[in-house]
């Protein structure tokens, strides 16, 4: 019942939007997404880059996402995500809030597409889940990321900081939380406030590093 394929819509497609001026209005484009076991060839690329034996879950144990975004070209794109299936129907409707604030959301591909490579998907402010590998600057000990229950959202404009380090290196603009740009979540903004209610904790509120780009949910395995 959880895995059968399904799509949310706020209004009818394409259906015109009367204003109080009695002008038709644009269609808004609706949100719509689709959750699915991990498709075969989804499986096999995986495989190759971002899950293997040893991981902490397996791959009957997540769940693969194709949500509307609001891309930085202000026009809805569909994104791929790869979380834990128990935190599939939550993240639907974490990213429909997004999507109805119009937050903005530069790239969302699945991390195969970087054959794994975390640097490489920052360095594009990439947005994705699932990738099993270590925690950064802790090797040997498997991220948040390796269970699916931890999400980067806009990557460059949200880095990692811990002192001197910025990850990735181009997110150095950004420091400033102060002045804000389309994408950037903030303390008590409103990216912020729709995880948090949902019990995620994110990762700038840590005190020996600010991972701004980083919410996560672990009770949901540990
Ligand atoms: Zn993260």
């Amino acid at each position: 019942m959880f895995f059968k394929r399904f799509f949310l819509r706020c209004v009818p497609l394409g259906m015109a939007i009367l204003t109080a001026s009695g002008a038709y209005a644009k269609p808004v484009p609706v949100f719509a997404a689709e959750v699915s076991p991990i498709p075969p060839e989804i499986a096999a690329q995986m495989q190759q880059y971002t899950w293997h034996e040893g991981c902490p879950v397996g791959l009957d144990q997540l769940a693969y996402l194709r949500l509307s975004y609001w891309g930085f070209d202000e026009k809805p794109h569909h994104g791929e995500l790869i979380v834990n299936k128990k935190l599939a129907t939550e993240v639907v409707g974490i990213f429909k809030a997004l999507y109805a604030q119009h937050f903005l959301i530069e790239r969302m591909q699945l991390m195969d597409v970087f054959k794994g490579d975390d640097d490489a998907a920052m360095a594009v402010n990439n947005t994705s889940a699932f990738n099993c590998r270590d925690i950064t600057n802790k090797p040997g000990q498997f991220s948040l990321h390796s269970y699916g229950v931890a999400v980067d959202i806009n990557t460059m404009i949200n880095p990692y900081v811990k002192g001197d380090q910025v990850l990735p290196e181009g997110g150095r603009k950004y420091l400033d939380r102060k002045k804000l740009v389309p994408g950037m979540i903030v303390k008590d903004g409103f990216v912020y406030n729709i995880f948090t209610r949902r019990g995620w904790h994110w990762g700038g509120d840590w005190e020996t590093r600010q991972d701004y780009q980083h919410f996560e949910k672990p009770e949901v395995v540990k």
